[in-house]
């Protein structure tokens, strides 16, 4: 069975609430053309729900950024898998290379989440990714094999088939520097080799594996055209309308993604 693409805009700490809803109402407008492909948008806490709203009975759907492992209690700041449902978002990123190098988290804290998650329902995109050091000591398969290993511990096959991977080469976010399609290809041929050793093989196959670094309109398709891309985590080209439609719009025949 060919998996279906999704493209995600991670938005990060940008828009308000009113511009959210914009950027959801530019989207809508094409969102009657994407029926073999699912959209995702991740605007900040304080827009989910304005833009769950905005998007409700459309093909667009909401996540959050991020998520507290727990459901509820003394936790200043922080925001449960309960409060997230609850604005009508249904995904959750977690793990994003920007949370680990400036929030410190372990992927023993993002296997919790992943579970949390799981267990309430909203699907999270679980992210990985080497650093440029760690590319440059060749390093990267062990980093990845240890951060998959670590954030998916504990679940059951069942469980893995409801969530989304992300692998986000730490140099390619926000640096303009993407991938190559080989380089990527060859990264997410390892997720899914690890995935297949962890969850078997239906599952290894069934579940999609987003590039996420300096995804663009001039480089989503030859990204797409390789065989374990199933989509895109997108930050800066994700907040302008007219850029994030043309990334959907990505051309590669669905035959290709089998
Ligand atoms: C991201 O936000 O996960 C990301 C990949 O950002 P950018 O597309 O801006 O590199």
């Amino acid at each position: 069975m060919p998996r279906r693409a999704l493209m995600a805009g991670n938005w990060k700490m940008h828009k308000t609430i009113a511009e959210s809803v914009d950027l959801v109402n530019a989207l809508k407008t094409q969102a009657g053309s994407w029926p073999d492909r699912d959209v995702l948008v991740c605007p900040p806490f304080t827009a989910l729900a304005a833009a769950a709203q905005a998007a409700r009975g459309t093909a667009i759907q909401v996540g959050a950024q991020n998520m507290n492992d727990n459901l509820q209690g003394a936790f200043t700041g922080e925001i449960s898998a309960t409060m997230i449902k609850d604005t009508g978002a249904t995904f959750v990123v977690l793990g994003h290379s920007e949370r680990r190098q400036f929030y410190g988290e372990t992927d023993a804290l993002v296997n919790k989440k992943t579970k949390t998650a799981l267990e309430q329902g909203l699907t999270p995109i679980v992210c990985v990714g080497e650093t440029l050091a760690e590319r440059e000591g060749g390093k990267t398969f062990s980093v990845i094999e240890t951060q998959i290993n670590g954030g998916l511990k504990g679940l059951s096959a069942d469980q893995a088939l409801r969530l989304v991977i992300a692998y986000e080469p730490v140099w390619a976010i926000g640096t303009g520097k993407t991938a190559t399609p080989a380089q990527a290809q060859e990264v997410h041929a390892f997720i899914r080799r690890r995935l297949d050793a962890l969850f078997g093989p239906k599952t290894a196959d069934a579940l999609r594996i987003l590039y996420g670094g300096s995804v663009k309109p001039d480089n989503i398709d030859q990204l797409m055209a390789e065989p374990d891309i199933d989509g895109g985590l997108v930050g800066g080209a994700s907040l302008k309308a007219e850029d994030f439609l043309r990334i959907v719009r990505f051309n590669a025949p669905a035959a290709s993604r089998a």
